[in-house]
């Protein structure tokens, strides 16, 4: 099945920390209905000093949690709002997508 959202896709969050928040698309993971976003969902971590992957004094490291695609909605690039997206046939059997507010195709 075809994904709503993409690999560069700019995507909004519609759900929990960080509703409301933009970021491109970086990975789709289909198989877990995953989306990985760039700038968002960013976990913190305090790591203790001599932890692996830490340095010598330990410290902070920020990281970015992939969420769920149904917690983010495509940001159509036509009308730069969040939006459903529609499917469309085109002549030559190929697949679009188009946004359900302003029917604009979406590449
Ligand atoms: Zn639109």
């Amino acid at each position: 099945m075809a994904s709503r959202v993409r690999h560069d896709d700019m995507v909004q969050v519609i759900r929990g920390r960080d509703k409301g928040k933009r970021g491109k698309v970086q990975r789709v993971d289909l198989k877990d209905s995953m989306v990985h976003v760039e700038g968002v969902n960013i976990v913190k971590r305090h790591l203790k000093a001599g932890a692996q992957g830490a340095n010598s004094q330990g410290g902070i490291i920020a990281q970015e949690k992939p969420m769920g695609l149904w917690s983010v909605m495509l940001v159509c690039p036509n009308c730069d709002k969040p939006t459903r997206v529609g499917y469309q046939v085109l002549a030559d059997g190929t697949k679009s997508r188009v946004c359900k507010r302003c029917d604009q195709t979406i590449s």
